[in-house]
């Protein structure tokens, strides 16, 4: 085994109480610790005169305190000013938050390394809560003091800069033997790389910082290489070695289907539906997903599939998330089957009622041809006789582990994920770079676009009459309101006071309806169904409304605090509009104060329904971290790529990959000899993950 993968704690200078606090850096190896790379670095040799700062530079300097200043501001708040000096001038550093050991630390006369950005504040420059480092020479290792350029690293409490320098210069005096290389010989000409060692040691130790830079994107490159590398043996083993239904095109069912569609289908779901036929007549498992906005028409595409399982004498299952969106496909699938009396479809709910033992018989017997279901699908005592296909709707409410029992048990049905969610393109080539994906990226022409309009709140009077107007023609409306500071609670009494305006003065003429997260599933459900029969006008609710359920009539939706929303979100919340044949309006309603963002958001949301458009921009404005929060777990996190920055690295990333693996897919080949050495160790265990 390689010495860098044994434990931080053994490093000189660590041990067993800073092993704690690296560990918080997601640093438990050596060769994590090689992998943490500084933050910025101090360059001693270029020091711009304080005398030519600008507001709104960013600066890094060296200068000597002049004078500090810890007493209480005017308005009684405690505040720390230093002064720093330089040949040219003075300026001074504001601390409104700030621990004892910051003052203990700083004394007048000290040499002084400050970055951060110029503010003015009563006609002066200042920098607020700058980065500092303190340069005097006890303070500095033997090896760094005759360094023209520093290191400076994100480090948490406890943990200083210097200690990290000594830490990192301990670990290349006592390991360098055993830093190897990560990447074939062939790799590293193709695309001009340095070897290994050189680039860590020019990030750790430079002495030129344009190199830094250069040497970066090679580390780059391979944090997403080996990643796709890792997706591309999943998605082999997955496709090819694992064996699947090879199903044939009998066309029984799915031709009387077609004849009796209500409908043209849209370009984009013949073309998704013929990906689709493509995976299920081959004998590889089927894995792919399908993204479209809501209202694409994805469920009568996934019946085609559907409908291929059961002339082939196989059963075929949905899964969905909540029973109303269970029920909601029973419909309209029963629908579509109204005269195709010998395909037998039947729904199972969770819990126990009256019925169900009989149903789970007639799974088991392969009585049922088409089972509709909600998690009780995943259930131990629930068999199928023969199960060809299983459809996971709104798969990101799933768990990877739950999507997987049906496949195990069932010898590897073709798997169809659905999702509502559209997801550039470079963020699914990482999430799901194990599937392959199909986009429904066009609505039927018999949707009419919703049309969004932005108010101030001062106007929100004339939306109501807008919204009086609507409801007085039979039509209903839904009323979102916001998270207010991430809690549940005022969540809550938001939505619960604007339910009370709405219900005694604004529309008391009309029949209200209050939805919100605190509700158990059994009672959101029931009020949900009521508002979709017609039994409530209004329905106001926070964000939990389902995103597939679909009730036509509903033509008004009005967003409460839009400023406040994630322009995925917004785009889904007025997805549940529009879905009937009557023209149908969104109105956002902003309060201010508006950040920009806010407003290109909101703007953004005015200019386009495009589902992905909207995604990509969402994207860019909130970086891939954030936007996935919310829409979905598990974004893996990187420690030197950034997808949005390098999408281009990464698809020359992912395709390397897939041509590596398909060619040698144990990485046997003595050209691919470091690959398989550092795939292994690291990764092995990861891609069983993925596997079901
Ligand atoms: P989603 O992608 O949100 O699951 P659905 O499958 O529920 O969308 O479809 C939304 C509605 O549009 C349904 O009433 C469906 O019957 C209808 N629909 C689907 N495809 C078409 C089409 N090509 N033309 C007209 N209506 C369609
Ligand atoms: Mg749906």
């Amino acid at each position: 085994m390689n010495r860098l993968n044994s434990e931080i704690k053994y490093l000189k200078g660590v041990g067993e109480f800073k092993a704690k606090l690296l560990a918080k850096l997601d640093i438990y190896t050596m060769a994590d610790l090689l992998d943490f790379f500084p933050r910025t670095y101090i360059n001693r040799k270029v020091n711009i005169p304080i005398s030519q700062f600008n507001v709104g530079d960013n600066v890094s300097f060296t200068g000597k305190i002049t004078s500090i200043n810890n007493n209480n501001s005017f308005s009684g708040k405690k505040q720390l000013i230093v002064q720093i000096s330089d040949k040219s001038g003075f300026i001074n550093c504001k601390w409104f938050r700030f621990g004892k050991w910051l003052v203990d630390e700083l004394q007048v006369g000290q040499n002084i390394w400050v970055g951060g950005t110029i503010n003015e504040f009563a006609g002066r420059f200042e920098i607020i809560h700058p980065q500092i480092e303190l340069l005097d020479k006890e303070k500095q290792d033997k090896f760094w003091e005759k360094r023209s350029i520093l290191p400076v690293y994100n480090l948490t409490a406890s943990l200083t800069t210097q200690g990290m320098r000594k830490l990192i210069l301990n670990l290349f005096r006592d390991y360098h033997q055993d830093i190897e290389e990560t990447l074939p010989e062939f790799i590293l000409k193709k695309k001009g790389f340095e070897p290994r060692y050189i680039a860590l040691q020019r990030i750790h130790f430079p002495t030129d910082l344009e190199k830094v830079e250069e040497s970066k994107k090679r580390f780059v490159f391979e944090e997403l290489f080996y990643q796709q590398l890792m997706l591309s043996r999943v998605y082999y083993s997955n496709k090819v070695i694992q064996k699947g239904h090879k199903f044939q095109l009998y066309k029984t069912f799915t031709s009387q289907l077609k004849k009796e569609l209500p409908f043209e289908m849209t370009n984009a779901q013949k073309k998704v539906l013929k990906e689709i036929i493509k995976d299920m007549t081959k004998a590889e498992q089927m894995r792919r997903l399908i993204q479209g906005d809501v209202g694409s028409g994805k469920t009568i595409v996934v019946l085609f599939a559907m409908l291929i399982a059961v002339e082939n004498g196989f059963q075929a299952a949905i899964v969905a998330p909540t029973e109303i969106l269970a029920e909601q496909h029973l419909k309209s699938i029963s629908s579509f089957l109204k005269n195709q009396t010998s395909i037998k479809v039947e729904l199972i709910k969770g819990g126990n009622y009256k019925g169900k033992k009989k149903v789970k018989e007639r799974i088991a017997t392969g009585e049922i041809n088409i089972i509709i279901g909600t998690h009780a699908l995943f259930q131990k005592d629930i068999f199928f006789k023969k199960l060809g296909l299983v459809v996971i709707d709104e798969q990101h409410r799933f768990g990877v582990k739950q999507r997987s029992v049906l496949s195990k048990k069932n010898n590897y049905p073709d798997l169809l994920y659905l999702s509502a969610t559209p997801i550039p393109r470079s963020l699914s080539m990482t999430v799901f770079g194990d599937l392959d994906i199909s986009r429904i990226d066009e609505l039927p022409p018999s949707r009419k676009p919703v049309t969004t309009i932005w108010k101030g709140s001062s106007k929100k009077n004339l939306v109501y009459e807008e919204i009086r107007a609507e409801l007085k023609k039979g039509r209903q409306v839904y009323v979102v309101c916001p998270l207010v500071e991430e809690s549940e609670k005022l969540d809550l009494l938001d939505a619960t006071s604007i339910y009370n305006k709405l219900k005694d003065e604004v529309f008391r003429e009309f029949r209200c309806a209050l939805l919100h997260g605190r509700m158990k599933p059994a009672e959101k459900d029931e009020i949900m169904l009521d508002f979709k029969n017609h039994k409530y006008d209004i329905l106001v609710s926070t964000t939990v409304i389902e995103v597939g359920i679909d009730v036509a009539n509903a033509t008004i939706m009005m967003i409460e605090h839009a400023e406040r929303f994630g322009l995925s979100q917004l785009h889904q919340l007025r997805g549940r509009v529009g879905r009937g044949s009557e023209a149908s309006f969104c109105y956002l309603i902003s309060y201010p104060p508006i950040s920009k963002e806010g407003r290109e958001r909101l703007s953004m949301m005015n200019r386009t329904n495009d589902g992905f458009l909207i995604a990509e921009k969402d994207l860019e404005l909130r970086g891939p971290g954030e936007f996935f929060g919310t829409i979905q777990s598990g974004m893996p996190s990187y420690r030197h790529a950034n997808i949005l920055r390098d999408q281009d690295v990464l698809e020359e990333a992912r395709e390397l990959a897939i041509e590596i693996i398909k060619e040698d897919y144990d990485l046997k080949l003595e050209k691919h000899k470091s690959l398989h050495n550092n795939y292994f160790p690291r990764y092995f265990e990861r891609e069983k993950l993925f596997k079901f």
